[in-house]
């Protein structure tokens, strides 16, 4: 199965993995959008020859413009340029590979496009979950997940032909650079040792939600959205090898789990496609040079993010915009050398308590209010 793809955030950890998949693997390449990179743009323009390649900062479009004169391939500037991409006609499959709430128009359109999402962009589905999974499911748009936790859920569940066989999904977690520490030590964490995630090289945004746990909250609310379950039919525990990428566990007791190297070009791989497998580029898993396979129950306390997270899962509605605003703007305090490392925590429960959430009957606008709100009430709080 040869896929037509669009790739959102093409110079970034899971762009760039997409674009080594669609090489080694036939794909087409359709458009690539990026914010400001140009250099890696204008290398991946020349080596893909997409039809559009868009660049949400105008002052790196029009560099791009005179970068790819003599290409055929159109360049075009600004937030509108993403949605351009995202439902370019010759397109089927859009990957989602931006980050943050960046993400949420750009996917909607795309299902509205009736395109496949394979989708990485976790932010979204956080932030506005139910209205992007009720669009989907009106406009029979195919969201297949790439974040290796829901895809190793979703291998899982193939076969699987009634959900209420599931008991329970159970999400792995590696624990990030800062597992087995007190709160003394989180106090003094640094930015470069939050940056350091043992088993996978990623973004910057996600390896710091990694190292607070808020990316294992995010992931559960993820997981609540994509497959319909309630938060009590969810749990996270502690796996540091990742290896196992997640499980699942069915009524009469049998779990079933998706095992794999810290690769994501194999759920990137199934994502395009799915409901096909195909051989590809990701390392193969040798048991025999596995290191033993443990697992621990995940600490509240020393990281109340994911206790923060859990929380707005509970409550749904607008809560877990706020949640997912006041984190971004958080996490870029942080890597910004703004806060230290338990500012992080602090500053998104501080958004909670202050920004009232909406449940009940919500819609986009109320999304983007929330999250505006979350962003202010973090500004606030830095007074
Ligand atoms: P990166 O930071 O590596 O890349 C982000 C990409 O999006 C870049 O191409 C960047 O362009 C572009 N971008 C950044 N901000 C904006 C914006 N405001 N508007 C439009 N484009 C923007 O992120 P990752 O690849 O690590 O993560 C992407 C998404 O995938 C995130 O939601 C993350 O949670 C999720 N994910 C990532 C995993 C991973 O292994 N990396 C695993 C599972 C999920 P530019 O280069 O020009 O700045
Ligand atoms: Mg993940």
């Amino acid at each position: 199965m040869k896929r037509t793809i669009s790739i959102l955030g093409s110079t970034g950890s899971i762009g760039r993995q997409t674009l080594e998949v669609a090489e080694a693997c036939g794909h087409r390449v359709a458009a690539l959008t990026v914010k400001g990179s140009v250099e890696l743009a204008e290398e991946q323009a020349r080596k893909f020859r997409p039809e559009l390649v868009a660049a949400v900062d105008e002052r790196a479009a029009a560099d791009l413009r005179v970068r790819l004169a003599d290409t055929p391939t159109r360049v075009a500037g600004g937030e509108q340029a993403l949605l351009e991409a995202a439902v370019l006609p010759r397109a089927d499959t859009v990957v989602t590979a931006v980050v943050g709430i960046a993400g949420l128009r750009p996917t909607l359109a795309a299902i509205d496009a009736g395109k496949r999402i394979a989708l990485a962009n976790k932010e979204t589905l956080v932030c506005a979950g139910e209205l992007v999974m009720a669009r989907a499911r009106e406009k029979g748009a195919d969201i297949v997940p790439v974040d290796s936790e829901h895809s190793a859920i979703f291998q899982c569940l193939q076969g699987c032909r009634d959900r209420g066989e599931v008991r329970r999904l159970i999400i792995t977690a590696s624990g990030g650079p800062f597992f087995g520490k007190g709160r003394e030590e989180l106090a003094q964490g640094t930015r470069e040792q939050a940056l350091r995630h043992p088993n996978w090289s990623m973004g910057a945004k996600i390896t710091i939600d990694s190292a607070t746990l808020m990316n294992k909250g995010l992931e559960f609310i993820e997981a609540m959205r994509l497959y319909a379950m309630p938060p009590e039919k969810i749990s996270v525990v502690v796996h540091r090898e990742s290896i196992i990428h997640s499980l699942v566990e069915f009524v009469d007791g049998a779990v079933l789990a998706q095992l794999g190297t810290a690769d994501m070009r194999l759920p990137i791989q199934y994502a395009l496609t799915w409901p096909e497998r195909t051989a590809g580029p990701a390392t193969p898993l040798d048991l025999l040079r596995c290191p033993p396979l443990t697992f621990a129950a995940p600490d509240p306390e020393a990281f109340p993010c994911l206790a923060l997270a859990l929380e707005c899962a509970r409550k749904g509605g607008t809560s877990t915009a706020i949640l997912n605003g006041a984190n971004e703007a958080a996490v870029a305090l942080f890597l910004n050398d703004k806060v230290k490392f338990l500012d992080i925590p602090r500053l998104v429960a501080g958004a909670l308590d202050r920004v009232e959430a909406r449940t009940g009957d919500y819609g986009l606008e109320d999304v983007f209010e929330a999250d505006r709100a979350a962003r202010a009430a973090v500004s606030d709080l830095m007074r």
